[in-house]
């Protein structure tokens, strides 16, 4: 178990950032190792979720948490069905201390494989969905900056509007 360093946009990581992810075949000692260095990162970094390309690895991997106590892995994700629209302001542990406002889907259905590589699907509403559809984006090599509704803004600065 280990924090690993997230790799920031504008920075020396960028690139890994920008590049589509390889499907994962099966779970080595190496992949167990990254997921749960995964886990770790995002716990350390408090955040509600982290792709696999955010710590320098280019490999269909996400993990979430939205509550902080149900942790879910999503290993090779598949968006099977969206629907509804929520906007809302939208962070990346990528890109810190900056939030945008990012309209997506207000339901999201994946399907996904777990750590035994055993299919499973999950659906989530409001922040569940956009958590996972903002990780998978990650594995496009897409980031949420590309879809801020107007300026991109510092987090400080939006918590004294509210
Ligand atoms: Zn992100």
């Amino acid at each position: 178990m280990a924090i690993r360093k997230i790799r920031e946009v504008g920075e020396f990581g960028d690139s890994v950032l920008r590049k589509p992810c390889k499907e994962v075949k099966e779970i080595t000692p190496r992949v167990q190792d990254l997921i749960n260095d995964m886990f770790d990162t995002l716990y350390e970094a408090d955040g509600v979720g982290l792709a696999a390309p955010q710590v320098g690895i280019l490999k269909r991997i996400a993990v979430i948490d939205v509550t902080g106590e149900d942790p879910i892995l999503l290993i090779n994700p598949k968006v099977l069905e969206t629907s509804g629209e929520q906007t809302g302001y939208e962070g990346c542990l990528s890109v810190p201390g900056k939030t945008g406002r990012v309209t997506r889907p207000n339901y999201a259905k994946i399907l996904a494989y777990n750590e035994n590589m055993e299919p499973f699907e999950i659906e989530g509403t409001e922040l569940l969905a956009r958590a996972m559809l903002h990780e998978l984006d990650h594995l496009e090599g897409h980031i949420y900056v590309e879809k801020v509704e107007g300026p991109l803004q510092d987090v400080e600065d939006v918590e004294d509007e509210e």
